[in-house]
């Protein structure tokens, strides 16, 4: 008996099994959930092979969170496979790593930023709106952030977007929690990955973290980031809205 027994879960996001996005559909199908999962673009052929690995099949669906003819599209292209969905997950991010990461924080034109507040953070709003009509009452969407309440070295205008995506989950837990419909983040530490493995300097703070968090951490520990997205997806946090879960050893609650 899973805590997601019964439910459909959309996982947008999953390139390849380091990717968050994997591992909360992985999660999620360990705990009983039926899951569809989405990439765009080239990365969709790659999405195709990756998800042979997961427990049981899962259907590949393509969309662009940046090309409005996909998001119109997206609830349709669900429909083929279920008719509604009691969970989505938002696993994406993109920003520019030569302009807008990195150390160019000071440099970096409206079009680098434009792009990455885009696809990091609008599209939250986005792509929640484009599967609205499959959410109902107990549905659940779950994103992830990294920790924008504070500056970090590199992480420039994603960090801004963040901030951004911190905020779009206030205002989109407002304006779906009269539905029903619950919306939170997962504040996860550094993790290998390949959107982390694209910011310069990134593997600078990973030291830092291990050096600083109470419970440790070990940054290709992708599982503890989806067992934390299949938690929130679950109907164990049935009062629990705009709310960021932090999974990251505790590193956020420590001084130094
Ligand atoms: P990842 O590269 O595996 O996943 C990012 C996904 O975003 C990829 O599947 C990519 O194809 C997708 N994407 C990019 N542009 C897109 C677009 N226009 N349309 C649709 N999909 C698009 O890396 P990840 O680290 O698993 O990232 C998943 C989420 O976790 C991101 O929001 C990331 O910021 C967040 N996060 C990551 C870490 C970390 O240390 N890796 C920590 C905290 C939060």
């Amino acid at each position: 008996m899973g805590i997601l027994d019964g439910k459909t879960v959309l996982v947008a996001g999953v390139t390849i099994d380091s990717s968050i996005g994997f591992a909360a559909a992985k999660a999620a199908q360990e705990q009983g959930a039926t899951v569809l999962i989405s990439n765009f673009g080239r990365a969709l052929n790659i999405t195709r092979r990756i998800a042979g690995r997961l427990p049981s099949p899962a259907p590949v669906l393509e969309c662009d969170v940046t090309d409005a003819g996909q998001l119109a599209g997206l609830a349709d292209a669900v429909r083929e496979h279920a008719d509604h969905l009691d969970g989505l997950v938002h696993a994406i991010a993109f920003a520019n790593p030569e302009t807008a990461l990195g150390g160019k924080f000071l440099n970096t034109g409206w079009e680098d930023v434009a792009t990455a507040m885009h696809v990091s953070t609008y599209s939250y709003q986005a792509l929640t709106m484009a599967v609205r009509p499959l959410l109902s009452r107990g549905s659940s969407v779950v994103g992830l952030t990294f920790d924008a309440s504070v500056a970090w070295p590199g992480y420039d205008w994603m960090g801004v977007a963040k901030a951004g995506l911190e905020s779009c989950n206030r205002y989109l837990a407002r304006d779906l929690g009269p539905h029903g419909v619950r919306v939170n983040l997962v504040s996860a530490g550094p993790l290998n990955t390949m959107a982390a493995k694209a910011i310069p300097g990134f593997e600078k703070f990973e030291q830092v973290w291990a050096d600083r968090a109470p419970l440790g951490w070990d940054n290709t520990g992708y599982d503890t980031a989806g067992k934390a997205v299949v938690a929130l997806l679950s109907d164990l946090f049935p009062a629990t809205t705009g709310e960021i879960v932090h999974v990251d050893g505790g590193f956020h609650a420590m001084g130094a």
